[in-house]
């Protein structure tokens, strides 16, 4: 598979390259330049296939012969060790539980799929020694982090061989559950506690990819959902959902809380290789960039605003131009499959009390917003049914949901595990040139 760059300014790579440079070099995002198309009889006999079978069988056209079978299968096996269960919330609604991965984070999957090609590529060397005549052996991850993204890079990248990670978090300003989670891994990961707020994280990271001489000495990449090895294997969260979908003759409406919207962009992607879906919700939080631009066709960007779904605090998402782009630019082709709502703070605490109080159904922040967007869009549609996409743990969020639901929140083993760890990280200053001396010195 060739991926171009939707600037066109850059010419078309393997997935290798896209995978080891993340954006193109004119700045644009790399696109798969075939949207492959499954065959209906895999569509219809979805039910019989083993998981991790399904996934080599959608995620191979992707990525060719550029990794062999045999490793291939191996990190498909590592991507989703860990059950992906549709569970029945009300009679026309259930929720696709995306939160039983290592950092009980949806990311998990993308991460882990990443790490491992990466790590392959870089022991592979083809593309480290045709452009850098073999001058790095390693590769370095070097990633900002507001709390919840870092834990899942964390996780997914421990131990890969070849590949260091650089994360860097806002000092005090994550929760004690994702500062244990960045902190206890050691090896290959390295946490900077940065005295400051997370965009001066994300401009250290920013300035740190565009200094030349830096990258000529380092080997730099980011590990976000621009990442094609990241975005891509998201779409098998949509397959396994409808594999375990009962009713095949009505298709489910899929409804995705959305940030960046690289999940709902991956659901897409499946649905336009032939997954049946009814239609997409993008559901966000006061960020509501998407649907002001779905209502006026204005595409208006602001300032991010804090909410208590942070995971979706994104002003600017990057992949909608992914979405667009699988819809060839048509705003109404896009409108006839697709629509994006804003939920309040206010709807979205409600919300979180009315499904554990009459739902028995406890959710996080972010998993509300998308059951009240799906369920506002069933109550128009009559006689459709739906899922919602549960991106993360409640235990994550439990400082959002205690208040509101008067309980505590339980705290799964593999949290307890890691609360108690003593955690590392460097304390740095929020200044650029003290990131750039540290990673000159590794
Ligand atoms: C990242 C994240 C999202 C948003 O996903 P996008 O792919 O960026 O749209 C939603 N919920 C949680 C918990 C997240 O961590």
């Amino acid at each position: 598979m060739q991926y171009y760059s939707l600037k066109k300014q850059s010419p078309p790579v393997n997935f290798e390259t896209a995978t080891i440079l993340g954006q193109a070099p004119d700045k644009g995002l790399y696109f798969p330049e075939c949207i492959p198309q499954f065959d209906s009889e895999f569509i219809t006999q979805l039910d019989n296939w083993d998981p991790v079978d399904l996934a080599v069988k959608v995620m191979e056209p992707y990525v060719g012969e550029e990794i062999d079978q045999k490793s291939f299968r191996r990190i498909v096996e590592e991507t989703i060790d860990f059950p992906i269960p549709l569970v029945p919330v009300t009679d026309r609604i259930s929720t696709l539980e995306l939160f039983h991965g290592p950092t009980l984070a949806f990311k998990d999957v993308g991460a882990r799929f990443m790490s491992r090609c990466l790590g392959y590529f870089v022991k592979q060397g083809t593309y480290i020694q045709n452009n850098f005549n073999n001058r790095h052996s390693n590769i370095t991850v070097l990633v900002a982090t507001s709390g919840d993204t870092g834990g899942a890079v964390a996780s997914g990248f421990y131990q890969v061989d070849g590949v260091e990670v650089v994360i860097l978090y806002p000092a005090g300003k994550v929760s004690k559950v994702q500062e244990q989670q960045l902190t206890t891994f050691g090896h290959n990961i390295q946490a900077i506690a940065v005295n400051g707020n997370f965009d001066d994280c994300q401009q250290m990271v920013k300035q740190a990819f565009a200094d030349a001489t830096l990258t000529q000495q380092r080997l730099l990449t980011s590990a976000n959902s621009i990442n094609v090895a990241r975005w891509l294997p998201q779409q098998l969260y949509y397959l396994l959902a409808y594999r375990q979908w009962k009713d095949k003759n009505q298709p489910p409406v899929i409804s995705v809380p959305s940030g960046n919207f690289g999940n709902i962009c991956a659901g897409i992607l499946a649905h336009i290789s032939g997954m049946p879906v009814d239609h997409f919700i993008a559901a966000c939080n006061a960020n509501d960039v998407i649907p002001r631009f779905m209502q006026s066709g204005n595409y208006e960007p602001s300032k991010a605003i804090p909410t208590i779904s942070n995971a979706m605090d994104v002003a600017d998402p990057s992949n909608f131009i992914r979405i667009l782009e699988l819809f060839h630019q048509s705003l109404p082709a896009l409108a006839s499959k697709f629509s994006s709502v804003s939920i309040s703070d206010e709807a979205t605490q409600s919300t979180l009390l009315r499904l554990y109080q009459t739902h028995h159904y406890l959710a996080d922040p972010h998993g509300a917003v998308g059951y009240l967007a799906l369920e506002n869009y069933l109550t128009n549609h009559p006689g459709k049914k739906g899922i919602f996409l549960e991106t993360a743990h409640p235990v994550k969020f439990y400082d959002v949901i205690e208040p509101v639901i008067g309980e505590k929140v339980p705290v799964p083993p593999a949290i307890q595990k890691i609360m108690d760890q003593p955690g590392t990280a460097e304390k740095r200053e929020a200044d650029y040139l003290t990131l750039r001396d540290y990673l000159l010195r590794r």
